[in-house]
Protein backbone atom coordinates (compact mmCIF):
# COMPACT_ATOMS: atom_id res chain seq x y z
CA UNK A 1 0.00 0.00 0.00
CA UNK A 2 1.76 3.22 -1.12
CA UNK A 3 -0.91 6.26 -0.22
CA UNK A 4 -1.08 7.44 -3.25
CA UNK A 5 -4.45 8.90 -3.59
CA UNK A 6 -5.17 12.31 -2.59
CA UNK A 7 -8.86 13.07 -2.45
CA UNK A 8 -8.22 16.24 -0.88
CA UNK A 9 -7.68 17.61 -4.06
CA UNK A 10 -10.78 17.62 -5.22
CA UNK A 11 -12.30 17.30 -8.95
CA UNK A 12 -11.16 18.95 -12.11
CA UNK A 13 -12.76 21.60 -13.61
CA UNK A 14 -14.67 20.45 -16.68
CA UNK A 15 -15.85 21.67 -19.88
CA UNK A 16 -19.41 20.28 -21.02
CA UNK A 17 -17.71 18.25 -22.89
CA UNK A 18 -16.75 16.44 -19.82
CA UNK A 19 -13.23 17.38 -19.82
CA UNK A 20 -10.80 19.55 -18.25
CA UNK A 21 -7.53 21.44 -18.62
CA UNK A 22 -4.87 20.59 -16.53
CA UNK A 23 -2.37 22.94 -15.11
CA UNK A 24 -0.23 21.69 -18.05
CA UNK A 25 -2.40 23.32 -20.82
CA UNK A 26 -3.57 20.63 -21.86
CA UNK A 27 -6.78 18.63 -22.03
CA UNK A 28 -7.90 15.90 -19.94
CA UNK A 29 -10.98 13.93 -20.01
CA UNK A 30 -12.82 14.11 -16.68
CA UNK A 31 -11.34 11.74 -14.54
CA UNK A 32 -11.45 10.51 -10.79
CA UNK A 33 -10.40 12.77 -8.35
CA UNK A 34 -7.87 10.61 -6.95
CA UNK A 35 -5.35 11.31 -9.92
CA UNK A 36 -2.71 9.55 -10.62
CA UNK A 37 -0.49 12.59 -10.56
CA UNK A 38 -0.11 11.74 -7.18
CA UNK A 39 1.62 9.04 -7.68
CA UNK A 40 5.18 8.65 -5.87
CA UNK A 41 8.70 6.90 -7.13
CA UNK A 42 7.70 4.69 -4.05
CA UNK A 43 4.66 3.32 -5.35
CA UNK A 44 4.61 -0.28 -4.64
CA UNK A 45 7.62 -0.67 -3.12
CA UNK A 46 6.51 -3.98 -2.24
CA UNK A 47 7.72 -5.04 -6.24
CA UNK A 48 10.65 -5.71 -7.70
CA UNK A 49 11.23 -3.68 -10.70
CA UNK A 50 10.67 -6.09 -12.71
CA UNK A 51 7.45 -7.14 -11.09
CA UNK A 52 5.70 -3.51 -11.13
CA UNK A 53 6.45 -3.05 -14.75
CA UNK A 54 4.96 -6.61 -15.45
CA UNK A 55 1.67 -5.84 -13.38
CA UNK A 56 0.65 -2.46 -14.10
CA UNK A 57 -2.74 -2.72 -16.30
CA UNK A 58 -1.35 -1.35 -19.28
CA UNK A 59 -2.98 0.37 -22.78
CA UNK A 60 -1.24 0.21 -26.07
CA UNK A 61 -2.54 2.68 -28.86
CA UNK A 62 0.50 2.19 -31.52
CA UNK A 63 0.64 -1.65 -32.84
CA UNK A 64 1.05 -2.82 -36.74
CA UNK A 65 -1.13 -6.00 -36.67
CA UNK A 66 1.04 -7.16 -39.36
CA UNK A 67 3.87 -6.49 -37.40
CA UNK A 68 2.91 -9.15 -34.67
CA UNK A 69 3.61 -12.09 -36.85
CA UNK A 70 5.71 -14.34 -34.78
CA UNK A 71 8.02 -16.50 -36.52
CA UNK A 72 5.71 -19.87 -35.60
CA UNK A 73 2.76 -18.08 -37.17
CA UNK A 74 4.62 -16.86 -40.07
CA UNK A 75 5.33 -20.04 -40.98
CA UNK A 76 2.03 -21.78 -40.09
CA UNK A 77 0.36 -18.64 -42.08
CA UNK A 78 2.79 -18.96 -45.44
CA UNK A 79 2.45 -23.12 -45.26
CA UNK A 80 -1.29 -23.09 -45.75
CA UNK A 81 -1.09 -20.20 -48.40
CA UNK A 82 1.91 -22.34 -50.35
CA UNK A 83 4.24 -19.14 -49.85
CA UNK A 84 8.51 -19.97 -49.69
CA UNK A 85 10.13 -18.01 -46.98
CA UNK A 86 13.29 -16.85 -46.85
CA UNK A 87 14.67 -17.87 -43.82
CA UNK A 88 15.05 -22.00 -43.03
CA UNK A 89 13.09 -22.09 -39.71
CA UNK A 90 11.28 -19.36 -36.75
CA UNK A 91 14.97 -19.49 -35.74
CA UNK A 92 15.93 -17.90 -39.21
CA UNK A 93 13.26 -15.46 -38.94
CA UNK A 94 14.82 -14.12 -35.50
CA UNK A 95 18.23 -14.23 -36.94
CA UNK A 96 17.55 -12.35 -39.95
CA UNK A 97 15.79 -9.70 -37.95
CA UNK A 98 18.47 -9.63 -35.92
CA UNK A 99 21.37 -9.01 -38.63
CA UNK A 100 19.28 -5.93 -40.03
CA UNK A 101 18.82 -4.44 -36.86
CA UNK A 102 22.47 -4.69 -35.90
CA UNK A 103 24.38 -1.16 -35.09
CA UNK A 104 24.81 -0.09 -38.22
CA UNK A 105 22.54 -1.26 -39.84
CA UNK A 106 19.49 -0.18 -38.42
CA UNK A 107 17.20 1.72 -40.72
CA UNK A 108 13.70 2.25 -42.09
CA UNK A 109 14.73 0.37 -44.98
CA UNK A 110 16.05 -2.36 -43.33
CA UNK A 111 12.96 -2.24 -40.98
CA UNK A 112 10.21 -2.51 -43.74
CA UNK A 113 11.99 -5.00 -45.94
CA UNK A 114 11.83 -7.73 -42.56
CA UNK A 115 7.88 -6.34 -42.30
CA UNK A 116 7.24 -6.80 -46.03
CA UNK A 117 8.79 -10.46 -46.22
CA UNK A 118 6.55 -11.03 -42.86
CA UNK A 119 3.28 -9.20 -44.17
CA UNK A 120 4.04 -10.67 -47.32
CA UNK A 121 2.58 -13.88 -46.23
CA UNK A 122 -1.00 -12.52 -45.30
CA UNK A 123 -3.59 -13.62 -48.33
CA UNK A 124 -7.16 -14.47 -46.77
CA UNK A 125 -9.22 -13.05 -44.31
CA UNK A 126 -8.35 -16.46 -42.48
CA UNK A 127 -5.07 -14.88 -41.89
CA UNK A 128 -5.95 -11.69 -40.67
CA UNK A 129 -8.12 -13.61 -37.91
CA UNK A 130 -5.37 -15.57 -37.12
CA UNK A 131 -2.77 -12.75 -36.47
CA UNK A 132 -5.24 -10.26 -34.38
CA UNK A 133 -6.39 -14.04 -31.89
CA UNK A 134 -2.76 -14.55 -31.81
CA UNK A 135 -1.83 -10.96 -30.56
CA UNK A 136 -4.56 -10.20 -28.41
CA UNK A 137 -3.78 -13.45 -26.52
CA UNK A 138 -0.14 -12.14 -26.14
CA UNK A 139 -2.03 -8.81 -25.10
CA UNK A 140 -3.34 -10.98 -22.63
CA UNK A 141 0.04 -12.09 -21.50
CA UNK A 142 1.49 -9.04 -21.37
CA UNK A 143 -1.16 -7.15 -19.09
CA UNK A 144 -2.68 -4.85 -22.20
CA UNK A 145 -6.34 -4.49 -21.33
CA UNK A 146 -7.17 -2.14 -24.09
CA UNK A 147 -5.18 -1.55 -27.18
CA UNK A 148 -5.81 0.28 -30.59
CA UNK A 149 -4.27 -1.77 -33.13
CA UNK A 150 -3.73 -0.80 -37.06
CA UNK A 151 -3.78 -2.17 -40.34
CA UNK A 152 -2.54 -1.82 -43.88
CA UNK A 153 -5.37 -2.30 -46.23
CA UNK A 154 -3.79 -1.27 -49.21
CA UNK A 155 -1.35 -4.34 -48.51
CA UNK A 156 -4.12 -6.86 -48.18
CA UNK A 157 -5.78 -5.54 -51.26
CA UNK A 158 -2.07 -5.85 -53.45
CA UNK A 159 -2.14 -9.46 -51.84
CA UNK A 160 -5.55 -10.32 -53.05
CA UNK A 161 -7.23 -9.51 -49.59
CA UNK A 162 -10.12 -7.46 -50.07
CA UNK A 163 -11.13 -4.55 -47.84
CA UNK A 164 -14.58 -5.62 -46.49
CA UNK A 165 -12.45 -10.00 -46.28
CA UNK A 166 -9.49 -7.88 -43.82
CA UNK A 167 -11.84 -5.73 -42.02
CA UNK A 168 -14.04 -8.53 -41.11
CA UNK A 169 -11.82 -10.94 -40.12
CA UNK A 170 -10.15 -8.55 -37.58
CA UNK A 171 -13.40 -7.63 -36.68
CA UNK A 172 -14.55 -11.35 -35.99
CA UNK A 173 -10.73 -11.82 -34.07
CA UNK A 174 -11.18 -8.24 -31.82
CA UNK A 175 -14.70 -10.46 -30.58
CA UNK A 176 -12.55 -13.49 -30.11
CA UNK A 177 -9.69 -11.89 -28.12
CA UNK A 178 -12.12 -10.11 -26.04
CA UNK A 179 -14.14 -13.70 -25.19
CA UNK A 180 -10.97 -15.80 -25.19
CA UNK A 181 -8.18 -13.21 -23.45
CA UNK A 182 -10.55 -10.35 -21.97
CA UNK A 183 -8.62 -7.87 -24.21
CA UNK A 184 -10.76 -5.03 -25.28
CA UNK A 185 -9.88 -3.61 -29.06
CA UNK A 186 -10.15 -1.18 -31.76
CA UNK A 187 -8.83 -0.83 -35.54
CA UNK A 188 -7.11 1.67 -37.35
CA UNK A 189 -7.10 1.66 -41.08
CA UNK A 190 -3.93 3.38 -42.51
CA UNK A 191 -3.33 4.65 -45.50
CA UNK A 192 0.33 4.34 -46.64
CA UNK A 193 1.98 7.29 -47.27
CA UNK A 194 4.33 6.29 -50.53
CA UNK A 195 0.99 5.35 -52.52
CA UNK A 196 -1.11 7.64 -54.32
CA UNK A 197 -3.83 9.88 -52.18
CA UNK A 198 -6.62 8.68 -54.72
CA UNK A 199 -6.03 5.07 -52.92
CA UNK A 200 -6.63 6.33 -49.83
CA UNK A 201 -9.63 7.87 -50.48
CA UNK A 202 -11.12 5.33 -52.62
CA UNK A 203 -10.63 2.94 -49.86
CA UNK A 204 -12.37 5.48 -47.50
CA UNK A 205 -15.59 5.12 -49.66
CA UNK A 206 -15.44 1.31 -49.56
CA UNK A 207 -14.79 1.58 -45.95
CA UNK A 208 -18.57 3.25 -45.35
CA UNK A 209 -20.12 -0.38 -45.65
CA UNK A 210 -17.83 -1.60 -42.12
CA UNK A 211 -17.66 2.16 -40.31
CA UNK A 212 -18.73 0.46 -36.99
CA UNK A 213 -15.46 -1.69 -37.34
CA UNK A 214 -13.21 1.47 -37.81
CA UNK A 215 -12.32 3.74 -35.21
CA UNK A 216 -10.00 5.90 -36.97
CA UNK A 217 -7.82 6.24 -39.86
CA UNK A 218 -3.78 6.82 -39.69
CA UNK A 219 -0.93 7.02 -42.73
CA UNK A 220 2.11 5.29 -41.97
CA UNK A 221 4.89 3.17 -44.39
CA UNK A 222 7.53 5.49 -45.91
CA UNK A 223 7.12 9.17 -45.32
CA UNK A 224 7.80 10.35 -48.55
CA UNK A 225 7.56 14.00 -50.42
CA UNK A 226 3.42 15.45 -50.66
CA UNK A 227 2.97 14.38 -47.20
CA UNK A 228 0.98 15.20 -45.26
CA UNK A 229 -0.51 17.78 -47.73
CA UNK A 230 -1.48 15.05 -50.62
CA UNK A 231 -4.06 13.69 -47.72
CA UNK A 232 -5.60 16.54 -46.95
CA UNK A 233 -8.68 15.98 -48.95
CA UNK A 234 -8.83 12.22 -47.26
CA UNK A 235 -8.54 13.39 -43.96
CA UNK A 236 -11.56 16.30 -44.67
CA UNK A 237 -14.00 13.48 -45.96
CA UNK A 238 -12.68 11.31 -42.46
CA UNK A 239 -13.35 13.96 -40.24
CA UNK A 240 -16.78 14.37 -41.60
CA UNK A 241 -17.65 10.81 -41.65
CA UNK A 242 -16.69 11.39 -37.84
CA UNK A 243 -13.15 8.98 -37.88
CA UNK A 244 -11.07 10.20 -35.28
CA UNK A 245 -7.81 10.95 -36.60
CA UNK A 246 -4.03 10.13 -36.51
CA UNK A 247 -0.77 10.11 -38.57
CA UNK A 248 2.70 8.86 -38.06
CA UNK A 249 5.67 11.44 -38.11
CA UNK A 250 8.85 8.86 -38.05
CA UNK A 251 11.34 10.06 -36.08
CA UNK A 252 14.43 12.55 -37.38
CA UNK A 253 13.01 12.66 -40.83
CA UNK A 254 13.89 15.56 -43.40
CA UNK A 255 11.47 18.54 -42.59
CA UNK A 256 9.89 16.26 -39.45
CA UNK A 257 8.75 19.74 -37.38
CA UNK A 258 7.20 20.65 -40.54
CA UNK A 259 5.02 17.54 -41.30
CA UNK A 260 3.98 17.43 -37.67
CA UNK A 261 3.10 21.21 -37.64
CA UNK A 262 0.98 20.21 -40.76
CA UNK A 263 -0.81 17.57 -39.54
CA UNK A 264 -1.98 18.98 -36.82
CA UNK A 265 -3.11 21.93 -38.58
CA UNK A 266 -3.81 21.19 -42.07
CA UNK A 267 -4.89 17.33 -41.68
CA UNK A 268 -6.50 18.45 -37.79
CA UNK A 269 -4.82 14.80 -36.05
CA UNK A 270 -5.40 14.48 -32.63
CA UNK A 271 -2.66 12.45 -32.41
CA UNK A 272 1.08 11.64 -33.80
CA UNK A 273 2.23 8.27 -34.03
CA UNK A 274 6.05 9.18 -32.86
CA UNK A 275 6.40 12.68 -32.94
CA UNK A 276 9.41 13.11 -31.08
CA UNK A 277 10.78 15.62 -32.74
CA UNK A 278 8.29 17.91 -31.26
CA UNK A 279 10.81 18.19 -28.40
CA UNK A 280 12.74 20.14 -30.49
CA UNK A 281 10.90 23.24 -31.29
CA UNK A 282 9.01 25.24 -28.64
CA UNK A 283 6.21 26.68 -30.54
CA UNK A 284 5.66 22.95 -31.73
CA UNK A 285 5.44 21.63 -27.90
CA UNK A 286 2.98 24.68 -27.06
CA UNK A 287 0.42 23.70 -29.80
CA UNK A 288 0.47 19.80 -29.19
CA UNK A 289 -0.58 20.95 -25.68
CA UNK A 290 -2.54 23.82 -26.64
CA UNK A 291 -4.29 20.95 -29.02
CA UNK A 292 -4.30 18.47 -26.57
CA UNK A 293 -2.67 16.10 -29.32
CA UNK A 294 -1.54 12.51 -28.12
CA UNK A 295 2.16 11.36 -28.87
CA UNK A 296 2.38 7.41 -29.13
CA UNK A 297 5.94 6.85 -28.72
CA UNK A 298 7.86 3.71 -29.51
CA UNK A 299 10.96 3.18 -27.57
CA UNK A 300 11.67 0.21 -29.28
CA UNK A 301 14.81 1.58 -31.31
CA UNK A 302 16.91 1.29 -28.15
CA UNK A 303 17.19 -2.38 -28.02
CA UNK A 304 21.01 -3.35 -28.32
CA UNK A 305 22.24 0.22 -29.13
CA UNK A 306 21.13 2.25 -25.78
CA UNK A 307 24.09 4.76 -26.43
CA UNK A 308 23.05 5.77 -30.15
CA UNK A 309 19.47 6.69 -28.73
CA UNK A 310 20.60 9.65 -26.10
CA UNK A 311 18.95 12.02 -28.15
CA UNK A 312 15.78 10.01 -28.26
CA UNK A 313 15.65 9.20 -24.76
CA UNK A 314 16.25 13.13 -23.72
CA UNK A 315 13.19 13.75 -26.28
CA UNK A 316 10.72 10.97 -24.07
CA UNK A 317 11.81 13.05 -20.95
CA UNK A 318 11.15 16.32 -22.54
CA UNK A 319 8.10 15.71 -23.91
CA UNK A 320 7.07 14.26 -20.41
CA UNK A 321 7.82 16.92 -18.74
CA UNK A 322 6.19 19.15 -20.73
CA UNK A 323 2.85 17.47 -19.70
CA UNK A 324 2.25 16.26 -23.29
CA UNK A 325 0.01 12.98 -24.04
CA UNK A 326 3.31 10.83 -24.68
CA UNK A 327 2.47 7.18 -24.15
CA UNK A 328 4.91 4.29 -24.87
CA UNK A 329 4.42 1.65 -27.49
CA UNK A 330 5.40 -1.39 -29.31
CA UNK A 331 4.96 -0.26 -32.84
CA UNK A 332 5.83 -3.46 -34.71
CA UNK A 333 6.56 -6.27 -31.68
CA UNK A 334 7.52 -9.40 -33.41
CA UNK A 335 9.72 -7.80 -35.94
CA UNK A 336 11.91 -4.78 -34.10
CA UNK A 337 13.17 -8.14 -31.30
CA UNK A 338 11.75 -5.32 -28.64
CA UNK A 339 9.91 -8.60 -27.21
CA UNK A 340 6.61 -7.11 -26.21
CA UNK A 341 4.86 -4.11 -24.50
CA UNK A 342 6.38 -5.14 -20.98
CA UNK A 343 10.14 -5.74 -22.05
CA UNK A 344 9.95 -2.52 -24.18
CA UNK A 345 9.00 -0.56 -21.48
CA UNK A 346 11.28 -2.36 -19.43
CA UNK A 347 14.15 -1.72 -21.49
CA UNK A 348 13.22 2.05 -21.70
CA UNK A 349 12.83 2.74 -18.18
CA UNK A 350 16.45 1.36 -17.87
CA UNK A 351 17.90 2.91 -20.86
CA UNK A 352 16.05 6.25 -20.15
CA UNK A 353 16.18 6.03 -16.11
CA UNK A 354 12.21 6.73 -15.48
CA UNK A 355 10.72 6.32 -12.72
CA UNK A 356 7.78 4.12 -11.68
CA UNK A 357 5.66 7.36 -11.14
CA UNK A 358 6.77 8.57 -14.81
CA UNK A 359 5.60 4.96 -15.86
CA UNK A 360 2.58 5.94 -14.01
CA UNK A 361 2.07 9.07 -15.94
CA UNK A 362 2.77 7.21 -19.42
CA UNK A 363 -0.18 4.53 -18.79
CA UNK A 364 -2.27 7.50 -17.48
CA UNK A 365 -1.50 9.53 -20.85
CA UNK A 366 -2.65 6.11 -22.66
CA UNK A 367 -5.78 5.89 -21.22
CA UNK A 368 -6.15 9.72 -21.47
CA UNK A 369 -5.91 9.60 -25.24
CA UNK A 370 -7.53 6.17 -25.82
CA UNK A 371 -10.31 6.15 -28.23
CA UNK A 372 -12.84 4.77 -26.32
CA UNK A 373 -15.86 5.78 -24.24
CA UNK A 374 -15.26 7.71 -21.20
CA UNK A 375 -16.97 5.18 -18.74
CA UNK A 376 -14.10 2.53 -20.03
CA UNK A 377 -11.26 4.67 -19.28
CA UNK A 378 -12.90 5.72 -15.98
CA UNK A 379 -12.81 1.74 -15.51
CA UNK A 380 -8.97 1.68 -16.93
CA UNK A 381 -8.03 5.02 -15.01
CA UNK A 382 -9.74 2.92 -11.91
CA UNK A 383 -7.86 -0.08 -12.12
CA UNK A 384 -4.50 1.97 -13.17
CA UNK A 385 -4.90 3.49 -9.43
CA UNK A 386 -6.28 0.30 -7.80
CA UNK A 387 -2.87 -1.50 -9.17
CA UNK A 388 -0.87 1.53 -7.52
CA UNK A 389 -2.55 1.47 -4.24
CA UNK A 390 -2.73 -2.14 -3.33
ZN1 LIG B 1 4.02 2.75 -36.50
Amino acid sequence: MSGICDRSRGPRIHSPRGQGKAATGRWRHDLDPCDTESVGDDVRSDLSDEEFVAGIPKVELHVHLEGTIEPLSLFRIAERNGIELPYDSPEGVVAFQAERRAPGNESLVNFLECLDISRGALRTGADYHTITVDFLARCRDEGVRYVEMMVDPQQAIRQGVPLGDCVEAITQGRADGLTNHGVRSQLIMCFQRDHPAAEAEALLEQADAHRDSIVGIGLDNYETPGFPALFAATYELARRREYRLTSHCDVNQPDSIRHIRACIEDLGVERIDHGLNTATDPSLVDLVLERGIALTACPTFYHGQQGAAESRLDMYRSLLDAGTMISLNTDDPAQFGSGWLTNTISEAMAAARFSRSDLVRFMHNAIDSAWTDEHHRRDLTSELLTFCNR
